[in-house]
């Protein structure tokens, strides 16, 4: 099968490998499209994958073509999205069923052979049937999906409150339409380019501060009548960012912290101050739910895109085919044109 594979740090080829082979427990899935996680462009020019070789690639979805076990043979030819994270399930997070914390997991596209291939070895657990009216593209969004419902879950409840959303990427949009779904009274974001108040418009959402060139603090005091925002989401990963979410949140509010940091945090005295006067509580969150319950994040997901509450599919900028996953990773990593979802299909 053709695959691309990271052979070190900056080196993904595109290449001819052996065709993963097919065990009981697992399913052999044909890649229909895969998307580009903003993970993936540190991940195979900075840092690499956790050994090498690797096939990366941990947001995609395709159809199951080989199952050796007679149990589950009725999963052939059927559409699947796949939850990346393979968990030890002995931990004890795995215990009890919140995998995302598993302390000894594995992982498609990381860790182990991923999405940016034609075939990849999933492991049947961590399969999920489509229902017929969502996309392979809508199904190879799940991950981040996943990852921002996740995020907003962590929230003790966001009904009735105003929030404030730095960094309208990914995340930061499909984030922006799930608190429309749960019924957020306010929405607001600050971005940087007028495109991404054009895809937020698209998305229904009409309150948004280009933090370049406009005053943030004034934006959110406009729109929150002097009050600042119930709750604020970094989306950023910078001090900067940081500093400014600890501006506008009111007393008492939340901080939610998502993105991927891009060096130390530090924080001046006086900002920091804000944390303890304005008691406020922070908020991590890690990966997504998935315990095959109804209140699980993929559970939700699923119903959500199903029904048309989430349309993850405005948010895809660029469709490429398989064979272009290097123009792909280029335009996320120079970052001249405006992008969103970048993704390949075949
Ligand atoms: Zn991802
Ligand atoms: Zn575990």
């Amino acid at each position: 099968m053709k695959a691309y594979v990271l052979e070190a740090v900056n080196k993904l080829e595109y290449k001819e490998v052996d065709t993963p082979k097919c065990k009981s427990g697992y399913a052999l899935v044909e890649v229909k499209a895969a998307g580009i996680c903003g993970s993936d462009i540190p991940r195979i020019f900075e840092t690499g994958t956790y050994h090498f070789p690797t096939i990366p690639g941990h947001e995609f979805a395709g159809i199951v073509r080989e199952v050796v076990d007679e149990e589950y043979k009725d999963l052939i030819g059927g559409r699947v999205g796949v939850f990346p994270l393979i968990p030890c399930k002995e931990c004890s997070p795995c215990k009890e069923e919140t995998y995302e914390l598993c302390r000894n997991y594995n992982y498609l596209g990381s860790r182990c052979d991923g999405g940016f291939a034609e075939y990849v070895l999933v492991p049947i657990w961590n399969l999920l049937p489509l229902p017929e009216n969502i996309s392979f593209e809508e199904a190879a969004m799940l991950e981040p999906i996943c990852v921002a419902r996740h995020a907003l879950s962590r929230l003790d409840g966001v009904k009735g409150n105003s929030v404030c959303i730095f960094g309208p990427g990914t995340i930061g949009l499909l984030m922006a339409q799930w608190l429309k779904i749960m019924g957020a009274e306010q929405i607001l974001l600050v971005g940087t380019k007028e495109k991404q108040a054009e895809l937020a418009r698209n998305l229904g959402i009409e309150k948004f501060c280009n933090g370049k060139t406009e005053d943030i603090e004034k934006f959110i005091k406009e729109n929150t009548k002097e009050q600042g925002v119930d709750i604020v989401i970094e989306g950023v990963g910078n001090n900067e960012i940081l500093t400014q979410c600890l501006n506008v949140v009111k007393p008492g509010g939340k901080l939610l912290l998502i993105a991927n940091p891009h060096s130390n945090a530090q924080l001046d005295k006086a900002v920091y101050w804000q944390i303890l006067r304005k008691q406020l509580t922070i908020y991590g969150t890690w990966n997504s739910s998935y315990h095959g319950g109804l209140e699980s994040d993929w559970t939700k997901a699923l119903e959500a895109i199903e029904h048309g509450d989430l349309k993850p599919a405005l948010q895809i900028t660029h469709k490429l085919p398989f064979d272009e996953l290097h123009k792909g990773l280029n335009i996320m990593k120079e970052r001249k044109e405006f992008y969103n979802k970048v993704m390949i299909v075949r």
